[in-house]
């Protein structure tokens, strides 16, 4: 048995990473893909143009590309979606209206009151709140894809130290910026110290998933947090430089026993695309960096490093992710798996 799986903005960078993960997934099958009008009726082989390394699946590359409306959608069990936050932001709650399950990329729903905010390992317990919706439809969103890195090394320095304050400045790719994002000659032999409202995403959406959920609505975690972004000249990686104040103050062999040995609310669900180690402590003073440990557990790892004591707050740490793998991608489809392990899913094919 399969759920019949669909994508909306299956040609940007997102659903790239999308189209390739989900090419001989266990669980999932590639039902629909959907872009803009642009993309519309042609084929996917044509109208994305493919940035991946690994080859565009055969199964893919001769589809059509249909819209994003509810009524393209119909034969999907779930719908996974890469659309820009202004497109996702109408699109999103149509297909949920329709009864579809979304899980999305896009930040337009993130803050929504009713809407779970999820890196599986932290909180896949916020899915929980979907049992009181009105309907069968939902909206499902995983984070901004630095918060995602940030979330995962923090999230056992909660639970063991407690985590009062972050100060936290990334250093971004550019394939997080999407297909349309910095040209060449404002990227190379430079850093930009900008990137609109990436700041204010990772300042709040933290505080949700480390917070509590419960039939209510979700409790976000008193944390105070200070973002300095900065987009630089990498494919993939985000790399983030933290400062934290925790309640206690562990030893830094304490804090990285705490790191080394979370395996998360999901290590019991078997769920196919979950890393066997979310995190990864590496002990060597130049790492990580995005080059040479972007792809730890295939892309799926955060990779922390020179975890070290710090004169003003208590600890300093570097976390590396995937932003188009772990950060989205690979993110939005082990939320999917979540759903599916969870029942809350169509009950899927068995064509
Ligand atoms: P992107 O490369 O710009 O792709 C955008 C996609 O949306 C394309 O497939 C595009 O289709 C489609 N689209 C645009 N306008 C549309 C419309 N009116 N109706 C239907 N489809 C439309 O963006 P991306 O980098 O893949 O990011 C996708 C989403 O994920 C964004 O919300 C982004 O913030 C989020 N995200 C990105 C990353 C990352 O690292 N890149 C990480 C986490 C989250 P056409 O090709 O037909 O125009």
């Amino acid at each position: 048995m399969a759920y019949r799986v669909g994508i909306a903005g299956a040609t940007g960078l997102v659903g790239q990473r999308l189209v390739a993960r989900l090419s001989g997934h266990p669980w999932f099958r590639l039902t629909v893909l959907g872009a803009s009008e642009r993309s519309a009726g042609r084929r996917y082989g044509e109208a994305a143009r493919w940035l991946l390394a690994e080859p565009l699946p055969a199964e893919a590359a001769d589809r059509v590309v249909t819209g994003c409306a509810p009524s393209d959608f119909a034969e999907c069990d779930v719908v996974l979606s890469a659309l820009d936050a202004a497109t996702g932001r109408t699109v999103e709650p149509a297909l949920a209206a329709a009864g579809l399950p979304v899980v999305s990329n896009s930040s337009a729903l993130r803050l929504d009151p009713g809407v779970p905010l999820v890196v599986p390992e932290i909180n896949a317990g916020h899915v929980d709140v979907l049992a009181h919706r009105p309907g069968p439809g939902f909206v499902v969103t995983n984070p901004n894809c630095s918060v995602t890195g940030l979330a995962m090394a923090l999230a056992p320095l909660h639970r063991a130290f407690g985590v009062r304050r972050v100060v936290v400045a990334t250093m971004q790719a550019v394939s997080g910026a999407g297909l349309e994002g910095p040209r060449a000659i404002e990227l190379l032999d430079n850093v930009i110290p900008y990137i609109a409202g990436e700041e204010e995403k990772i300042e709040i959406e933290l505080a949700k998933i480390l917070g509590g959920a419960d039939e209510r609505g979700f409790a976000p975690a008193p944390i105070g947090v200070a973002a300095h972004c900065h987009r630089v000249g990498t494919v993939d990686g985000h790399l983030e430089a933290v400062s934290v104040e925790l309640e206690r103050r562990p030893s830094v062999e304490e804090a990285i026993e705490v790191l080394s040995r979370f395996t998360g609310e999901i290590a019991s669900l078997a769920l196919p695309t979950a890393p066997r180690a979310p995190i990864v402590v590496r002990r060597e003073p130049d790492r990580p960096q995005p080059r040479l440990d972007r792809d730890a557990g295939g892309g799926m790892t955060v990779v922390v490093g020179r975890v070290r004591p710090c004169p003003v707050l208590t600890l300093r740490l570097v976390v590396l992710s995937h932003n188009t793998v772990r950060g989205a991608a690979g993110g939005a489809i082990l939320n999917a798996e979540l759903l599916a392990a969870r029942g809350l899913l169509r009950s899927g094919s068995t064509a």
